[in-house]
């Protein structure tokens, strides 16, 4: 399925038009109110500098924290719209409305190359449930659609998906944002025409979470590398004692089946670094995976298993990375990850294509200052896990289909 995108619009489908843009400025405060990090921000950034160069007058919509369908004064967007116009280098008005005259008024107010940013859609009850009135109400605002938020295109909420309905049900154009196309074109490519030896790392707290996509890549990968607590109930599988470790004793039936299934693709760690407690300062061990202490918990992978991985990422010409390999968050259990990160970084440097998906291993890779080592860092998490299930995301379906 192929979607229009900003790219295919021509300028007189911008110039003077009012484009309301969703983004996902759902981004941490301070506890002064003000932005903590603006990454989200950046990365709505080309999008709306190709608009305000169009001559387009840009709405946008986004939704914060999670207000459940009532105004809450901490959760308004107001923040945003600051450090947005320190960034664009311009004004950006808010509005303390979403939808109604207020919100009508200021979009028809604006000049052109001029942006308005509205208040968080999830003030509104109508938002997550898709109430087809809400959807209208907001396409009323609009002449063009523009989804740039991914983190939340695997929601059909009145924003993301609703609105983009309503407007191409009246023959105006849904398209996607720039960074949607990017995310579209990096985790798509790696799933239908992944350049070869493809790899994917799996890692993070939990297998059930991440099944479905390990069986959506098994087919299509080369190798699948995994670490990770989720590693500890494969090691169940094999009939190894995990002491206390995470386990999901639920799905080791399961793993025993995955691991006939996949035979040679699936790696797994070979040793683990080990602690009684998940806490920095304790006295950590580094075994083989099948003599784990009782009372010890695997948190990490272990050199020679970094060993192993970091030999298949050598070949490898993509890479897609989810979920790091230990307990990164502490610094004695992040040796794993940091490792696994170094070797995707220089794999791009050698011309891989290297893609980080999940929120905790973007925040790895940023932590070591290798976000710019990678091909692509995408910005969904949620939505990246449903996109690499082969799930359709529901405001991405809603858009224009390419002719
Ligand atoms: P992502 O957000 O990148 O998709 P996940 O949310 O699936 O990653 O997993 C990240 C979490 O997994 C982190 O909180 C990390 O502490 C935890 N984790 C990773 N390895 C282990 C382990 N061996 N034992 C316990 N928790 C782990
Ligand atoms: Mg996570």
């Amino acid at each position: 399925m192929r979607k229009l995108g900003l790219r295919d619009l021509g300028p007189e489908e911008l110039r003077g038009r009012r484009v309301l843009v969703r983004v996902d400025y759902n981004v941490p405060l301070n506890e002064d109110g003000t932005v903590a990090d603006d990454t989200r921000i950046t990365a709505t950034l080309p999008t709306l500098r190709l608009l305000r160069q169009a001559g387009a007058r840009v709405i946008l919509l986004s939704h914060f924290g999670r207000p459940k369908g009532k105004p809450v004064p901490a959760m308004s967007l107001r923040p945003v719209a600051d450090r947005l116009a320190g960034m664009l280098g311009s004004e950006v008005r808010f509005v303390e409305a979403t939808v109604g005259r207020e919100a009508e008024a200021a979009a028809g107010e604006l000049g052109d190359g001029e942006a308005v940013l509205l208040e968080n859609t999830r003030f509104l009850p109508g938002e997550e449930a898709n109430d087809g009135e809400l959807a209208r109400h907001l396409a009323g605002l609009a002449d063009v659609y523009v989804n740039d938020a991914f983190g939340a295109a695997h929601r059909a909420h009145a924003s993301t998906a609703g609105v983009a309905e309503v407007l191409r049900g009246q023959g105006k154009p849904a398209v996607a944002g720039l960074l949607l196309q990017r995310e579209l074109d990096y985790l798509g490519g790696a799933l239908e025409a992944p350049e070869r030896p493809f790899v994917a790392v799996l890692g993070g707290a939990k297998i059930s979470g991440k099944i479905d996509v390990i069986e959506h890549l098994l087919p299509s990968v080369d190798r699948l590398l995994i670490g990770g607590a989720m590693a500890n109930t494969f090691f169940r599988a094999l009939g190894h004692d995990t002491g206390a470790s995470l386990v999901e004793e639920e799905r080791v039936e399961l793993a025993r089946t995955l691991l006939d299934r996949a035979g040679a693709k699936l790696v797994l760690p070979v040793d683990a670094i080990v602690a009684r407690e998940v806490q920095a300062g304790e006295e950590t061990r580094v075994v083989a995976r099948e003599a784990i202490p009782e009372g010890f918990r695997a948190l990490d992978v272990g050199p020679q298993t970094v060993a192993k991985f970091r030999r298949v990422l050598e070949s490898a010409r993509t890479v897609l990375w989810n979920g790091p390999m230990g307990v990164a968050e502490i610094p004695a259990f992040a040796r794993g990850t940091e490792a696994v990160a170094a070797t995707i970084a220089a794999a791009t440097d050698r011309g891989a294509v290297t893609i980080v998906g999940g929120g905790d291993s973007a925040a790895a890779v940023a932590a070591l200052g290798l976000a710019d080592r990678m091909s692509h860092v995408s910005t969904g998490g949620g939505a990246s896990l449903e996109f690499l299930e082969g799930k359709t995301l529901p405001g991405v379906a809603a858009l224009t289909d390419r002719r």
